[in-house]
């Protein structure tokens, strides 16, 4: 009967949902069990120069190394984390640990570099974010202008009242501030003018085709342009072929990262062409 047949169709969805929300659970115990055990860690990605030929900052992204050794993708847990709150403890840990390593390459004598970080939207929220941000550089004694902090359209325009307060709060302190994946989000450009930005990031989905695409080639010309003349610098990701980075060099992006020249890395690895640079070597891939 088709009573009897509504009641056995409920149950299954109830079994589908019940286990969705178990697996969620199940992620989140992980996730906080991984903070417990040190299993997070970040790897850096250089930025490069137009011409590619020097690092001038770098990016640090998260990864969870598991027990078995396996290395999650943030694409995997940051939005779990994210739904859950648990983002706030990762994000804190992602502050402390950039701002650590920076106070250990400036121990061991390297030549500062700008390090960015990226910002979850519950943190951009978060009224407290500018007094941690500070209390964090203070600790380490870090030049405020060494840390960069990422993000993303979307996120930015969730409350745009509390996101400007932060983002002026955080400008204040020194810091810099990029608008990360720009172009993807339900951007309002209006908001360009009231964020105190240093810097956009040009979302690698324009770089892909640059080449091939002409809408995307005007688009990419199109925010160097925007970017440049609200005194912005343009920073381009995803550069992974030599056309695309002399088709960017040649519209003017200021900064460029991509597999090109360097995929994320674990901090030794980065020191160690840190070192390499201030020592006068040729770059360490022949771009
Ligand atoms: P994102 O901030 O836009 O980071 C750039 C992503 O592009 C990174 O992926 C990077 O490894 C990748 N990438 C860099 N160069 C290339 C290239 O030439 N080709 C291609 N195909 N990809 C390239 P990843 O590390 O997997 O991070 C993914 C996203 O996860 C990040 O996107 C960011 O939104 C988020 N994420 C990473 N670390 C953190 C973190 O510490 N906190 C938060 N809240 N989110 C993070
Ligand atoms: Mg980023
Ligand atoms: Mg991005
Ligand atoms: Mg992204």
């Amino acid at each position: 009967q088709a009573k009897a047949q509504g009641r056995a169709g409920f149950r299954f969805f109830e079994a589908v949902m019940n286990e969705a929300v178990a697996r969620r659970l199940q992620i989140e115990t992980e996730l906080r069990q991984a903070l417990d055990r040190h299993e997070f860690r970040l790897h850096f990605q250089p930025q490069m120069d137009p011409a590619g030929q020097r690092i001038v900052a770098a990016e640090a992204l998260i990864r969870w190394q598991r027990e078995s050794g396996e290395l999650v993708s943030p694409a995997a847990f940051i939005p779990v984390a994210e739904e859950s709150g648990l983002v706030a403890d990762i994000g804190l840990w992602v502050l402390q640990s950039a701002c650590e390593q920076l106070a250990e390459w400036r121990s061991a004598g390297l030549e500062p570099v700008r390090l960015a970080i990226n910002l979850s939207a519950r943190q951009l929220r978060d009224p407290e974010l500018p007094v941690l941000v500070e209390r964090v550089l203070s600790r380490q004694r870090i030049d405020p202008a060494l840390l960069e902090l990422e993000v993303t359209e979307s996120v930015a325009m969730q409350r745009p009242e509390t996101t400007i307060a932060n983002l002026r709060a955080l400008k204040a302190l020194g810091v810099s501030l990029a608008i990360d994946d720009f172009g993807t989000g339900y951007s309002s450009l209006a908001y360009l003018k009231l964020f105190p930005l240093d810097r956009l990031k040009l979302d690698q989905t324009f770089v892909r085709d640059i080449e091939h695409d002409p809408n995307d080639a005007s688009i990419c010309a199109a925010t160097v342009g925007l970017a440049h003349s609200l005194r912005l610098e343009l920073v381009a990701e995803g550069v992974e072929t030599r056309a695309q980075h002399a088709f960017l060099r040649d519209l003017g992006c200021d900064l460029l990262q991509g597999y090109l020249f360097h995929r994320p890395m674990p901090a030794g690895a980065f020191a160690v062409l840190l070192e390499h640079q201030q020592a006068g070597g040729p770059p360490a891939r022949g771009v």
